[in-house]
């Protein structure tokens, strides 16, 4: 991580079957960190009690980790649970390896426990995002080439162009506080539009990409994109389609030139629900017309539309979803226009689950133990909580009826 003292091995379930990282991790490591996210807790639970066991220190990050960190932190076989930016922790913990001891008590951002196992959240530490190196595809011993040839089969979005993708970020963060998002990080911070555009160049040269997917939260700064449309300008990379996510109320006409301007031909839409009533209870203080605006700019300036809607928020009903289901008619019969949507998958962190699952009752561990998260059991007591609908099944009937407009038959996985 510093230099070649401290080597560091990425191993990646997505390429890689449970047994084939089991066999990898028991060659052993000073220090083995895993991604957490709701659904992959089964395989963390095991292979980090066998790291544990075989004396690594334990460190859980990921976006979602964040949302589960007081969960987390509570089980004997994880040291520490990263609850911010993870360069500066990983820098630090190899410094200390380095010098052959750790000590997470001094590491930025982490909750960590003290020798008397009192949990603390150690000293805050930014990342600078500004001016951090552009990171080669090639570090910890992965090969690229191999997301490549799985491309086709493991690309879950939609409206997608080219056929060779990459992906980098631009922004981190985001100020919105939809109820159902884990995301902890309120506040943007923008990378240097150079670099981001000589990562690009990177990829195209290096790597052959023809296509980007900007993976930030919420795409749209307009004085950002000016600045980052004239390094691509200075770097002949303006052929290269650009797919970002946004949000409706950003969209304007102004945006969509800044947009163009960069090269963006796709944009996923976080519409969320065709009831008004619904995006008021769930923070996302917007109108059917304001949406439906959005979306015609969009088409005007020749940009494909993604939809995506989140079906079973806080206060659902059937006539909600029929709304939903209307408006997804209505957008779905414009050219580039697909909507698509997933059953609510309620998480550890977010504001739905503060307000559901928050106090005054007796959970079971599914609820309030991270690592015994089983998304059926959360879905069928948080729908019975938390909307209207009859059960589980009506948000499933729903959320095929609406991939059925836009011709899909695949439930997929926005975020
Ligand atoms: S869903 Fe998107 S817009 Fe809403 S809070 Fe999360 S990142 Fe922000």
């Amino acid at each position: 991580v510093i230099d070649d003292t401290v080597p560091v091995e990425i191993v990646d379930g997505s390429l890689l079957s449970l047994d084939e990282v089991r066999t990898r991790l028991s060659r052993g490591a000073s220090c083995v960190g895993f991604t957490y996210s709701a659904l992959s807790s089964n395989s963390l639970n095991l292979l980090a009690n066998e790291s544990k066991e075989r004396g690594s220190f334990v460190i859980i990050g990921g976006q979602a980790a964040a949302g589960a960190a007081r969960s987390l932190i509570n089980e004997p076989f994880i040291d520490a649970v990263c609850i911010g930016d993870g360069i500066p922790v990983v820098q630090s913990l190899a410094e200390q390896m380095v010098c052959g001891k750790i000590d997470a008590t001094q590491i930025p951002n982490l909750f960590t426990r003290t020798t008397d196992e009192t949990v603390i959240a150690t000293r805050h530490e930014d990342e600078d995002v500004w001016s951090e190196k552009i990171p080669p595809r090639n570090s910890g011993g992965l090969v690229p080439d191999l997301y490549w040839e799985k491309y086709p089969e493991t690309n879950t979005l939609i409206n997608m162009g080219g056929h060779k993708a990459g992906n980098i970020f631009s922004k981190r963060g985001c100020l919105y506080t939809c109820s159902f998002c884990a995301r902890q990080e309120k506040r943007i911070r923008c990378r240097d539009p150079r670099r981001v555009a000589a990562e690009i160049r990177d990829l195209v040269a290096c790597h052959g990409v023809d296509y980007i997917l900007d993976t930030s939260d919420t795409w749209i700064d307009i004085k950002w994109a000016e600045k980052f449309a004239d390094e691509l300008r200075y770097n002949g990379l303006q052929q290269i389609p650009i797919m970002v996510f946004a949000d409706s109320r950003h969209i304007s006409p102004a945006a969509c030139w800044a947009m163009k301007q960069c090269g963006i031909d796709s944009v996923l839409l976080g519409v969320e629900s065709g009831s008004e009533r619904i995006l008021r209870e769930n923070n996302k203080f917007t109108t059917r017309r304001a949406i439906l605006e959005a979306v015609d700019l969009l088409v005007r300036f020749d940009i494909r539309v993604s939809c995506s809607f989140v079906l079973g928020l806080l206060g659902e009903d059937e006539r909600s979803l029929n709304e939903t289901l209307d408006l997804c008619s209505e957008l779905v019969s414009k050219p580039g226009v697909v909507c698509y949507g997933n059953v609510i998958m309620p998480l550890m962190g977010s504001p739905l689950w503060t307000k559901v699952f928050g106090m005054g009752t007796t959970w079971p561990p599914y609820i309030t133990r991270a690592l015994d998260y089983d998304l059926t059991a959360v879905r069928e007591i948080y729908v019975e909580q938390a909307t209207k609908v009859r059960n589980l099944n009506v948000l499933q009937d729903a959320c095929k009826a609406l991939l059925h407009l836009s011709h899909l038959e695949t439930l997929e996985y926005a975020r």
